[in-house]
């Protein structure tokens, strides 16, 4: 099947290529975002393909529809850029790649931890520059602490696993529990008791209408005095001016960013030459207890040669069948 594929780096293209050898897709890469002024740059394909950054709403997904394109085939698991249920009304079929590698996410939203209350950058600026006094840098152990999950699926499970490791007490929430967490002794309480009794809060729902700004103000006044909070799940799953509020009056002591509510715009490109306009953003950079990462959790070499693996399926699964095991169906 010819599949349009946009907004692909040199790193997602080297992957493609090579396992199509084995699928032998007619691959199509367009070098920019999709929307609806470059969908025309999708020829006669009858797959287009994107990542997170692109949004796929209901008036690009009908002219997609027109322009005959049949499959809509997601390089991610999460999909809250998508309009699903215009697809699903539309035919479109779309389709995503769940756990590429859980690891990758929960090893991440761990560096994070240890990289913020050991200070481990702020460390090494200081070894580079000579400095090798320790004032400043106490941390504390994770050994003993209590670590509330939110969301337990596949990446929070893996991430209560390395948790329980380090030997620490685990919360979790979340609709569906987790048999595997409850081994390793979690206890699922509601959110609110889950803020109030953690000294770490790591997220791993998806951005779903209900979790829309679940870490808000009132959640945050909640929390333990100089909790660290990790958000590897999106962006949109907390409020960012009210973790800045948080920041400022030192309830939160430590904030590890992977995803931010407003990254397409600024993720995934190089913007060291120009300056930041969004503000509110540029207020994070400001705090020494912030660390930020450019949604960079998912990237290690297994997850992007199973991304680019389960992507090439999931277009031949469609194409010989006419459905996909990864759909997506609105709930
Ligand atoms: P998953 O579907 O296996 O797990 C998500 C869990 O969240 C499910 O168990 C679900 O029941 C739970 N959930 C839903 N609503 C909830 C709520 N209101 N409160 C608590 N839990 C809730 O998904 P996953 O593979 O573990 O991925 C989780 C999220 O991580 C994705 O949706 C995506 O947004 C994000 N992600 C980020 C990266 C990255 O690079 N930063 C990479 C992959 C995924």
């Amino acid at each position: 099947m010819k599949i349009a594929i946009f907004n692909a780096r040199e790193y997602d293209k080297r992957c493609l290529d090579r396992y199509n050898r084995q699928y032998r897709h007619e691959l199509h890469y367009v070098d920019t975002h999709l929307d609806e002024q470059t969908l025309v740059l999708a020829d006669d394909a009858k797959a287009v393909c994107v990542f997170v950054n692109d949004p796929v709403p209901r008036s690009l997904l009908k002219r997609m529809r027109s322009q005959g394109i049949q499959m809509l085939a997601l390089r991610s698991a999460g999909f809250n850029h998508v309009d699903i249920s215009a697809a699903n009304e539309l035919g479109i079929l779309v389709a995503n790649v769940p756990g590429y590698s859980p690891y990758a996410v929960a090893e991440h939203a761990t560096g994070l931890i240890l990289a913020l209350i050991r200070r481990l950058v702020r460390a090494q600026a200081r070894v580079r520059e000579g400095n090798f006094s320790l004032e400043g840098l106490m941390g504390f152990d994770l050994h003993g602490k209590t670590v509330g999950i939110v969301g337990t699926g596949k990446i929070g499970s893996v991430f209560a696993r390395i948790m329980h490791g380090f030997g620490c007490e685990l919360l979790g929430t979340d609709p569906v529990e987790s048999e595997e967490c409850r081994k390793l002794g979690m206890r699922y309480v509601n959110f609110e008791t889950l803020c109030r009794n953690s000294d770490i809060i790591s997220l791993h729902c998806p951005l779903l209408p209900d979790t829309r700004h679940l870490v808000d103000e009132k959640a945050i006044n909640e929390m333990r005095d100089r909790v660290c909070l990790i958000n590897t799940s999106r962006g949109g799953v907390i409020d960012t001016t009210a973790i800045i509020r948080g920041l400022k009056s030192g309830k939160i002591g430590y904030l590890g960013l992977d995803v931010y509510e407003e990254e397409e715009n600024l993720f995934f490109e190089d913007h060291s030459d120009s300056v930041i306009s969004d503000d509110i953003f540029a207020r994070l950079l400001t705090f020494n207890n912030v660390m930020v990462t450019g949604h960079q959790a998912y990237f290690t070499h297994e997850a992007i040669s199973n991304i680019a693996r389960t992507t090439l399926e999931n277009v031949g699964e469609f194409e010989k069948t006419g459905s996909c095991s990864n759909q997506l169906i609105a709930r």
